[in-house]
């Protein structure tokens, strides 16, 4: 991707970002509820080129957009960006407006993360463009840092790009651990690297994209965030991390009931997934996982025909449990699978989506990784994986 760069811009790129995309395990819609979640961040990764220049200009192209964009860097802000250079050119900006010292720079992006796909190529790009640049800066990437990182790519993503972000995508991108899933706690934003090896029990987790894309139901997420506030209300607790079943169950409005349940007991699943994952007791992760997905499909009603085709054929071929990941409305699904049904599970879903007339969904391995840094030669070989 230097060759990009240079083949873009004339000249060589200066540092290259590499930022993770993630899948969440479990705990979703609990962010902006102060809950819990527990996501891992994936191989699959984006990757920024950055060169400083001296006249404030800032350019930004990718492999995966046809547009580039050019603007100033001291006209960035909400509304000046509009399209997928928002989420890049708002790092910028939201690091001018933490006190940094952000000069004008080329970007050239390129990535292995499925856009629009659940699997956060957003806060990847985001992460990519602000570990670059932090390099370009001279800071070094310390825990505090990084955290600062995180706000300024939420802050990019909210009133930049405009795109509503609890905050899980970034944190895992830019705090994951190889080899563990990220316990986060967003009542104090606090995480705890939970060690996940599901291959020492001979199973893996499949992640399984419908290629349904999550953006065409804007709305959605927007009125989920008000029954969610409404239902805090009703309640009179800050937020629903501080609510308990009983009087959940209490509320009037049955619609907010069921949102506010869902919210309630994925909070309490994820704490006994982390349970099950201490203990290698993957039969009970599969189980937190099914009601997981019973629990957003019928109380949150985010899930779609497909993520339920791919739950249900994945668990009659095999897996030990699946759910839909993400925000919901399409994306992905992921199933935790026998090594030696691994395939058998993927062409049972192959199949049911043909039967269905659904368009083919694609099949990656989520093996936990580590989080966003910079890289020597950039993403290795652009053409594969
Ligand atoms: P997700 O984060 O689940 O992939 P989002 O809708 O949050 O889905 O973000 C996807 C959007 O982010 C894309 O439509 C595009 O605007 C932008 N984006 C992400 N990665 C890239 C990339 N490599 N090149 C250009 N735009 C990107
Ligand atoms: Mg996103």
């Amino acid at each position: 991707m230097r060759a990009d760069f240079r083949s873009a811009y004339g000249h060589a790129a200066t540092v290259v970002g590499r930022a993770p995309g993630r899948v969440n395990l479990i705990g979703e819609h609990t962010d902006y509820n102060a809950g819990l979640c527990l996501p891992l961040a994936l191989p699959h990764a984006t990757y920024a080129a950055l060169a400083r220049r001296d006249d404030g200009r800032v350019r930004i192209a990718s492999r995966q957009a046809a547009e580039p964009w050019e603007g100033s860097v001291d006209a960035l802000g909400a509304g000046s960006v509009s399209g997928w250079a928002s989420y890049a050119a708002g790092v910028l900006w939201a690091l001018r407006e933490a006190g940094q010292d952000v000069p004008g720079v080329d970007v050239f992006i390129d990535s292995t993360v499925p856009l629009g796909a659940g699997l956060s190529s957003s806060a990847a790009l985001e992460c990519s463009v602000a570990v670059a640049l932090t390099d370009l800066l001279g800071l070094d990437p310390t825990p505090r840092v990084r955290r600062e990182l995180v706000a300024a790519c939420m802050r990019a993503e909210t009133e930049v790009a405009g795109a509503p972000t609890g905050g899980m995508d970034q944190t895992v991108s830019m705090l994951a651990e190889a080899g563990a899933a990220l316990l986060i706690d967003f009542e104090d934003h606090s995480t705890r690297a939970v060690p996940l090896a599901p291959e020492d029990a001979g199973l893996a987790l499949l992640v399984t994209d419908t290629r349904v894309s999550h953006a065409l139901v804007d709305g959605g997420y927007a009125s989920r965030r008000q029954d969610c506030e409404a239902a805090a209300d009703q309640l009179g607790v800050a937020s629903l991390r501080h609510a308990d079943l009983a009087a959940v169950e209490g509320l009037g409005d049955e619609r907010v009931r069921r949102r506010a349940r869902h919210v309630v007991t994925e909070i309490q699943r994820v704490r006994e997934s982390v349970a099950a994952i201490e203990a290698a007791d993957w039969q009970e992760l599969g189980r937190q996982f099914l009601a997981s997905h019973v629990s957003m499909r019928e109380d949150f009603e985010i899930s779609c025909a497909e993520l339920d085709t791919v739950v249900q054929t994945a668990v009659e071929a095999g897996a030990v449990g699946a759910r839909m990941t993400g925000g919901g409305f399409g994306g992905s699904a992921i199933s935790l699978v026998p090594l030696d049904r691994l395939d058998a599970v993927m062409r049972a879903v192959d199949t049911a989506f043909v039967a269905a007339g659904h368009r083919p969904p694609a099949h990656l391995r989520a093996e936990p990784s580590a989080a966003a840094d910079v890289v020597a030669g950039g993403r290795p070989d652009p053409d594969t994986t």
